[in-house]
């Protein structure tokens, strides 16, 4: 809770009463349904439970009470009372958590990718691509992210129209936004609008090489701004040096970081750096869509090949990252356009391609990304005392990661927005 801003803590403590008031009905409420009929208590039952530590529970279920995580306990020990959902087959995991994508994207109406698109269409395929994570399991996404993320956030946060939690940056910072002095400025005016966290560009695209473009001293400046406000700081650095440069100056994350070597992880892992690596999605997704992104500013043949070359290389640098003790590693995807909704294939391709445990998978898209957003008190982990966001999937996760496609329940902040 140390880092959250307090403008986000009033909205959380202030958001449950003024949904009550305005009727909006709620799994803790203790009010009756008015609408979608989700108050009072509520049994979720499955053939088991993953708690987000890594933890199965087998036989388990989660009980939610007065808009809270009550209890998850073996199926004799729940309660007789309240709704109940139950899913012979199923698991019951918390609502999942991307890092990093970018809600706004979209193609256009030629199915190009659109770029200067009016902001009122914008915001409105921003609400659709939100709705499609949500219904993926989704029920938190960070977006690094445009100016609109943020009265999309705030309309979802207003209870008619539903969507995940979102954290945005509200926009991006690069060298292009001047020196550390200019830096600070945009941090200052950042903080003001209402952004949730600090997205800042500290090297090239891979597209283009990926080289620094941040020196340390504007990158000591931003992420130390960005901290007297209570911000995360999210550095998109591809390179040894750009990422070494910024956990060095104490940001948060590391985003991308595909070109990583041992001696830098090693150094993100020593400094407490989350990384949040892209290591198949993004590539996977520009592939598929190729047609759409072609020839619209960095996506050349060129940038495409560059690109071949870097998912190779993401997914073993990704390997590496894995065999490095002590490194958080934590799950976003990147998504842009035509990916909202299919978040899920990045976790698989992190246990197929890189070899990473899939209930480790899912810790880094549940607890430890909660705990990186400065949420790791409220979200990410089926406890007593965290925010009712689960989801049930169909078949056991912990085996196959394939079952995060099946998604059959979605519970956000203790509403049902999505069962089958
Ligand atoms: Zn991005």
């Amino acid at each position: 809770m140390t880092t959250m801003t307090i403008r986000t803590a009033l909205r959380r403590s202030l958001l449950p009463a003024l949904l009550v008031a305005m009727g909006c009905g709620d799994a803790g409420s203790g009010k009756p349904p008015t609408r979608n009929g989700d108050a009072g208590v509520a049994v979720i039952t499955a053939e088991r439970v993953l708690d987000g530590t890594g933890r199965v529970l087998e036989g388990h279920g989660v009980v939610v009470r007065d808009g809270r995580i009550a209890a998850v306990a073996p199926r004799a020990d729940l309660p007789a009372e309240g709704r109940r959902y139950h899913f012979p087959g199923g698991a019951i995991l918390p609502g999942l958590i991307d890092t990093h994508v970018h809600l706004t994207w979209h193609f256009g109406p030629d199915g190009r990718l659109a770029r200067g698109a009016p902001p009122d269409t914008t915001a409105l395929h921003g609400l659709e691509n939100g709705l499609r994570m949500l219904r993926a399991g989704f029920t938190t996404v960070q977006s690094l992210g445009s100016r609109l993320d943020g009265p999309i956030r705030d309309a979802i946060e207003r209870g008619t129209v539903p969507g995940p939690r979102i954290l945005t940056s509200m926009g991006q910072l690069s060298a292009s936004t001047g020196g550390p002095e200019e830096l600070v400025a945009a941090i200052d005016e950042l903080a003001v609008a209402g952004a949730d966290a600090i997205k800042i560009f500290a090297s090239e695209s891979i597209r283009v090489g990926g080289g620094p473009t941040l020196s340390q001293e504007a990158l000591d400046a931003a992420c130390g701004r960005a901290r007297d406000h209570g911000l995360r700081t999210l550095v998109h650095a591809h390179g040894p040096e750009s990422a070494s440069r910024a956990s060095r100056a104490g940001c948060t994350t590391i985003e991308h970081g595909a070109l990583l070597d041992q001696e830098t992880l090693d150094l993100l892992a020593a400094n407490g750096t989350f990384y949040d690596p892209n290591t198949d999605l993004i590539f996977a997704n520009y592939f598929e869509n190729r047609d759409r992104y072609l020839g619209i500013g960095n996506y050349t043949e060129e940038g495409f090949a560059a690109m071949e070359s870097g998912r190779v290389r993401a997914m073993e640098t990704f390997r590496m990252a894995l065999a490095t003790e002590g490194l958080r590693i934590v799950f976003g995807t990147d998504a842009v356009a035509g990916a909202h909704g299919q978040n899920a294939r990045e976790a698989v391709a992190r246990a197929e391609q890189g070899g990473q445990e899939a209930v480790a998978v899912i810790t880094g898209m549940t607890s430890l990304a909660a705990e990186s957003l400065g949420l790791g008190e409220e979200i990410g982990t089926l406890a007593e005392g965290f925010a009712p966001d689960l989801i049930v999937v169909e078949g056991n996760p912990a085996e196959s990661l394939d079952a995060l496609f099946q998604v059959r329940f979605v519970m956000r902040d203790g509403r049902v927005h999505h069962a089958e």
